[in-house]
């Protein structure tokens, strides 16, 4: 096997300059470019000296390609799982055969790299394998109880090319999906259409027919007269409609419009950018709603989720070229290939085979979109080259108009990229992958050539896109975040599990520091983050966001070395500072009071109705502070129990952030109560934004 992934190729180079004696020598070339288009330049030259530019795939990468043969294996592996009872199996089956199964309607205009070609030798038939493995799957999901998404397959079918021996079961199906959803009048037609439908089925027996013809008339009846049942009942899945995003508190900021008038980004020379509370906050306020500029869905995701809008759905139809990604819709297929997918849809193959990680996927997307912001490829060529990289300066932060939008590249190419502290070998490998994912642009996708401008391309143009790229895999892994999702499965436990299913590139959240006890939570709605605060932040103090380290689940060390390997800094937050236990270790017994006038930590021995502050020398009535605590604790266990047990209820939520807010008031921290009172409702959170319940984990 010829290498073919980042690392087989990184060690080949390796390995050939270590035979001819020229490591250090190379060493010393790459360590003295002065920036990533050169370094980048120098890993194309080595990967073209020794003869490590093959793309071609083997075989078994067919898989990536549309495949009428194994569109109807596939179908009949579902048919096989439908017929043992395992439904879920078989959903999978029939999708994976929908995603290969050829689409002769595909828009022939669009010119796409060797696409075109490929349409010309469609079969016409081929369109029947489509709507036979829809079809199967709207058996499933009818099995399922899914009878909105039952129906959506089968009007689908409905306007293929379905064989008309078969159409009487489609009809059937569709008037039992209305008749349990109460839709009686309309299930009756569909009775009606199946009676007639009937007459075609001509590999049926007369005995077999005529048997089918009493039952569809049986249900026709009842369709009629039937009282209508109660649709809950068979609901089985609940989604949340994930599109309503929450209104941010105080209102929008005047300079960063997806951020609350609450919060601005600061900078300084030795600190760089960071963001801080212009005001008290409390906790819950909603501090920024924010698209991503560019985000990936994760791979292990293709079909189940919607490659454009990120919805867990078990109706996805195929891209018209590709066997590879999915849609929730045909209007996230059109958007999604108008915006990256007409590049990458040749491209991913390659990506994927050359074993891109996330960070290597988000900076493609990050490329392709940026590329379409400028109206050609010499002004996008022109601007970047203007920027002054790594510029932390108020004036190049914010752009002409004094603002700072999420959707302006300038400021995904100006996070940090932390350039400067990285080793020669961390460079140099970025810098290989950065030239073979350049190679599968030029030679294996549109990227170059689909540019509408006439303008010819700056002679360096394609040695630019490469610097991004490398830019990007530098600034990304400190700066990309996760999309999650949240899921309650009832056969799994019916706890609360949160799954990373995509990586996004946010312009305001990344320069949110990190703290191992932040003060703020974040959850996606589709791509899209929400920013809450999750303790009371004091005006002028800074927001602060987690890394991945919080001080309860990981000790001490173990966050600052992966901090420090990770994003290049020493931590000293408060729970750094003071060492404080995890979680499991946390005082739950005994609280230490807040002195209410200076903050700091009041006498263990509470003696009388007021207790003088060391500190400040003030004096403190704990009897009314202890009566305070007393009343809001008494709902809160009943609180805490309905929430966890899976209950949403927004008055409820408002109490328990009541009763944090008091904590926060008068006890010092670490105090489990808080921990347990702050999970509580960052679970309530969790479920306004991507959020499934399910009996099957479907
Ligand atoms: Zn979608
Ligand atoms: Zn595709
Ligand atoms: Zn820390
Ligand atoms: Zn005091």
């Amino acid at each position: 096997m010829e290498p073919f992934t980042h690392n087989e190729i990184l060690q080949q180079i390796l390995k050939l300059s270590k035979e001819s004696g020229r490591v250090e020598n190379f060493s010393q070339t790459f360590s003295e470019l002065e920036d990533d288009d050169k370094r980048v330049s120098f890993a194309l030259d080595l990967l073209l000296e020794y003869k490590l530019c093959s793309l071609e795939l083997s075989n078994p990468d067919d898989r990536y390609k549309k495949s009428a043969s194994e569109c109807v294996n596939l179908r009949i592996s579902g048919n096989n799982a439908f017929r043992q009872k395992d439904d879920i199996k078989a959903l999978l089956f029939y999708t994976q055969s929908i995603a290969k199964s050829p689409h002769p309607c595909a828009n022939v205009g669009i010119e796409n790299y060797q696409l075109v070609k490929d349409l010309e030798n469609f079969n016409n038939d081929v369109n029947t394998e489509l709507a036979l493995a829809l079809a199967n799957r709207s058996a499933v999901l009818f099995s399922l109880g899914k009878y909105d998404h039952c129906m959506k397959d089968i009007n689908l079918v409905l306007e293929m090319n379905y064989p008309s021996t078969l159409l009487y079961k489609l009809h059937e199906r569709k008037g039992k999906c209305l008749l349990f959803q109460g839709e009686l009048k309309v299930a009756a037609c569909s009775f009606k259409n199946a009676l007639d439908c009937l007459a075609l089925a001509t590999s049926l027996s007369d005995q077999k027919k005529q048997l089918l013809e009493e039952e569809m008339t049986i249900l026709m009846g009842q369709s009629l007269e039937a009282v209508p049942e109660k649709t809950s009942e068979h609901l089985v899945e609940s989604q949340n409609e994930a599109s309503i995003l929450p209104k941010i508190s105080f209102g929008p900021n005047e300079t960063i419009p997806c951020a609350s008038d609450s919060i601005d980004i600061h900078s300084s020379k030795d600190m760089g950018r960071c963001v801080v509370a212009t005001r008290d906050i409390n906790i819950g306020d909603v501090l920024a709603v924010e698209e991503p500029f560019a985000s990936v869905l994760l791979p292990q995701f293709y079909y189940t989720h919607c490659y454009n809008c990120y919805l867990r759905c078990c109706t996805l139809l195929p891209c018209h070229y590709c066997s590879m990604v999915m849609y929730c819709s045909e209007s996230c297929r059109k958007a999604s290939w108008e915006k990256n997918h007409c590049v990458d849809c040749t491209l991913l193959p390659y990506l994927h085979k050359q074993d891109s990680n996330t960070i290597e996927m988000l900076a493609v997307r990050i490329i392709i979109m940026a590329s379409r912001d400028y109206k050609s490829p010499a002004e996008f060529y022109r601007q970047v080259k203007s920027w002054k990289a790594g510029d932390s300066a108020r004036e190049s932060t914010f752009d002409e108009n004094g603002q700072y939008i999420s959707q302006d590249y300038k400021n995904i190419y100006n996070i940090v990229t932390n350039t400067e502290k990285r080793s020669v070998a961390d460079l140099f490998k970025r810098a290989v992958t950065a030239a073979r994912i350049l190679q599968c642009f030029e030679n294996k996708s549109n990227f170059f050539t689909s540019f509408s401008s006439n303008e010819l391309l700056p002679s360096d143009f394609k040695l630019f896109i490469g610097g991004l790229l490398l830019r990007h895999l530098q600034n990304l892994p400190c700066n990309a975040h996760e999309v999650s999702e949240a899921l309650r499965c009832e056969s799994d436990g019916d706890v609360l599990k949160c799954v990373e299913i995509g990586a996004a590139a946010y312009a305001t959240m990344s320069l949110v520091n990190h703290s191992c006890e932040p003060n703020v939570v974040r959850h996606s709605y589709r791509d899209t983050v929400v920013l809450r605060a999750i303790r009371l932040i004091k005006k002028g103090e800074q927001v602060l966001d987690n890394y991945g380290y919080h001080y309860a689940l990981h000790e001490k060390e173990e966050r600052q070395s992966h901090l420090k390997d990770q994003y290049y800094f020493i931590c000293d937050c408060e729970a750094c500072h003071d060492d404080w236990p995890t979680y499991f270790n946390l005082n739950s017994d005994k609280p230490t009071y807040k002195c209410q006038i200076c903050g700091f930590s009041l006498p263990a021995q509470l003696v009388g109705e007021d207790v003088i502050c060391e500190h400040c020398k003030c004096s403190n009535n704990i009897k009314e502070i202890l009566t305070l605590l007393n009343e809001s604790s008494k709902d809160y266990d009943q609180h805490l129990i309905s929430v966890l047990s899976g209950s949403h209820d927004n008055a409820v939520v408002q109490q328990m952030i009541e009763h944090l807010e008091k904590l926060d008031q008068y006890i010092k921290r670490p105090w489990q109560e808080y921990n347990n009172c702050q999970e509580a409702i960052k679970q309530c959170y969790m479920k306004l934004g991507n959020y499934y319940e399910s009996k099957l984990g479907v």
